[in-house]
């Protein structure tokens, strides 16, 4: 009896000590610690924010968000459709913690500052933000991505830019659901999927018959909604010119409740701190933006952006699931030392480090593109071009990257109360919704044959970088002359998006100030050396060097 009362004992002291378990990641500068992030954000002409990002870096990484971002994916929404006198209302309930999050967005102007505060590097310097912001929470991202691009479509409409754009230009969060007079801060959302078609949205069936006062109204309903509880959507309906884009606002103009009917939320896979629904349109109130029957190229304005933040979104991710990948080898014996000593660890944590570091080379670089001014031949192209390459393989990188980053923690990484499991449940959605993976290797097929001279700015960037790794200089001269040869099979688009991205990924880091990654990526993206799975390479790289130039000390 005494004796397994001493046993008892010993047993709660050993369970209760935490000994060989990791310190929280948590209180950390997400910026200052991310050597590869500071380096990018200085040479793609943002360095002008260097301290206001590390301030931002500084703030977001501490612990109240990391719980903030929890709590929000832990008490989900919730959709009221009717009142207690059965009159519908349409509203969707979130926790406290969501609203904190969108308040603390709002305030760093994530879904405006480059239209509210334009000004050189400011795509750059949001994007930054915002890979720093999803390494907190995701969800809240989804609104903030919508308005972001939403506002930049909605620009071209002299009413719309008038009546909207002031509040949206704020950096307010206002949940209320009140008309846009009585608020201080708004949202947009967009509807395009419908359940017959989404990545062929010609397919839609909605219907917009227009009335007497040069408004119209919609018939129909959207399978894919998100965020409802916006303030308007730009939604796609068949108007009597064809496919046209819609504004379609959370009031009519007389202040009454519009037609647009949430039917149910869907119950997700990741990304459950957001609402996604399915609506009807019950003679919903809209105004056409843009010509009519001009749907498509209207909302792609917006689609372009979103498709950026789809990279710097999954990108970000990945650099969390990194960080807590490096912070655990660092702490965790195994076998008598650190796993971060252990020969074939350094190999998947180097090989995570490399992945990661293309992932935020790219992300910025695109962003800078958005910086250039109408008219940049150059960088117009490096939009056109990299957009849906850099969609299609960030966003496939990122679930391959965050299960090994997840199985560097062991089972700790499969446990909830760290952000590892919800990380990899997040990361599919960026590949599939604003086109998927197989639409956006189709896009670049479209955008080289439409504009056969974007390849002149692909060439621009490799031949800058000539001269600088061997295996670099021998792979991409047959891949400009297989971009500029044409009629290259459908079959094929990935592939071609493949070694695309991975030439333009290898540039970047060539010229980055980060020496051991850019060789590291030449010798194993650019050969056979490296195999289909992370930590999988033939003869030696540079792993230790890899893994310091990483990651910098709190
Ligand atoms: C969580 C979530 C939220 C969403 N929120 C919104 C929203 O707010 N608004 C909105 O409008 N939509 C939203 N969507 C919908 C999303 O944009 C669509 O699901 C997506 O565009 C794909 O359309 P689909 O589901 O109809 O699939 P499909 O169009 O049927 O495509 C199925 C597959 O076929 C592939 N494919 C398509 N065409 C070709 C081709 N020619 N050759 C080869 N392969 C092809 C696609 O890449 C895809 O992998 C959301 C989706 C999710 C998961």
């Amino acid at each position: 009896m005494e004796q397994g009362s001493v046993h008892g004992k010993v047993a709660r002291k050993a369970s209760n000590d935490g000994s060989n378990q990791t310190p929280a990641l948590i209180d950390y500068n997400l910026f200052d610690s991310d050597p590869v992030l500071v380096d990018a954000v200085l040479r793609e002409n943002a360095g002008g924010f260097r301290s206001e990002l590390a301030a931002t870096g500084n703030e977001l990484g501490r612990a109240d968000n990391f719980d903030a971002a929890r709590l929000a994916n832990q008490y989900g929404p919730v959709l009221r459709t009717h009142d207690a006198r059965g009159v519908r209302i349409d509203e969707v309930e979130f926790h406290p913690a969501w609203h904190a999050l969108l308040s603390a967005i709002a305030r760093r102007r994530l879904h405006n500052r480059p239209w509210s505060q334009p000004g050189t590097g400011a795509h750059v310097a949001r994007a930054a933000a915002y890979f720093m912001q999803t390494q907190i929470e995701s969800g809240t991202l989804c609104p903030t991505t919508m308005t972001y691009g939403a506002i930049a479509a909605m620009r071209r409409d002299a009413n719309l830019a008038r009546d909207w754009l002031p509040t949206l230009l704020s950096d307010q969060h206002d949940a209320r659901n009140l008309p846009l007079a009585a608020k201080a801060g708004g949202m947009i959302g967009m509807g395009m999927t419908e359940k017959q078609g989404g990545s062929d949205v010609r397919a839609n069936t909605t219907q917009a018959t227009r009335v007497a006062d040069g408004s119209y109204r919609l018939l129909g309903h959207k399978w894919f909604f998100s965020a409802p509880q916006c303030d308007a959507h730009l939604v796609l309906a068949q108007s009597e010119s064809g496919l046209s884009c819609f504004f379609v606002p959370r009031y009519t103009p007389e202040d009454k409740k519009n037609g647009v009917l949430i039917q149910r939320l869907k119950d997700k896979l990741g990304n459950r701190s957001n609402a996604s629904a399915e609506v009807e349109f019950d003679h919903a109130y809209a105004t056409l933006l843009g010509e009519p029957g001009r749907g498509i190229p209207t909302i792609l304005e917006m689609g372009t952006f979103t498709r950026l933040d789809c990279v710097t979104g999954t990108a970000g991710l990945m650099r969390q699931a990194l960080a807590h990948a490096l912070n655990h080898a660092r702490h965790r014996s195994v076998f008598g030392k650190p796993l971060v000593e252990q020969p074939l660890m350094q190999s998947v944590l180097a090989d995570l480090c490399l992945e990661s570091a293309a992932a935020t080379v790219l992300a910025l670089r695109l962003a800078r593109a958005f910086d250039a001014p109408e008219g940049d031949e150059h960088e117009a192209a490096i939009r056109r071009i990299m957009t849906p390459v850099a969609k299609f393989w960030v966003c496939k990188r990122g679930p391959e990257l965050a299960a090994e980053a997840m199985e560097v923690l062991g089972g700790n990484g499969y446990v909830e109360e760290l952000p590892l499991a919800r990380i990899y449940r997040e990361m599919p959605v960026n590949s599939i919704w604003e086109g998927s993976g197989n639409v956006m290797c189709l896009d670049l097929l479209r955008g080289l044959s439409r504009y056969p001279a974007s390849v002149a700015a692909i060439e621009e960037t490799f031949v800058r970088m000539k001269g600088r790794d061997a295996l670099f200089d021998q792979a991409y001269p047959p891949l400009l002359l297989r971009l500029a040869g044409g009629g290259w099979p459908e079959a094929e688009a990935r592939h071609l998006a493949w070694r695309l991205v991975s030439l333009f990924c290898a540039a970047l880091l060539l010229d980055s100030g980060l020496p051991p990654l850019a060789t590291a990526f030449c010798q194993t993206r650019l050969s056979p050396r490296r195999g289909s799975v992370f930590g999988s390479f033939e003869g030696p790289i540079a792993a230790k060097e890899i893994i310091a130039a990483s990651w910098r000390e709190k």
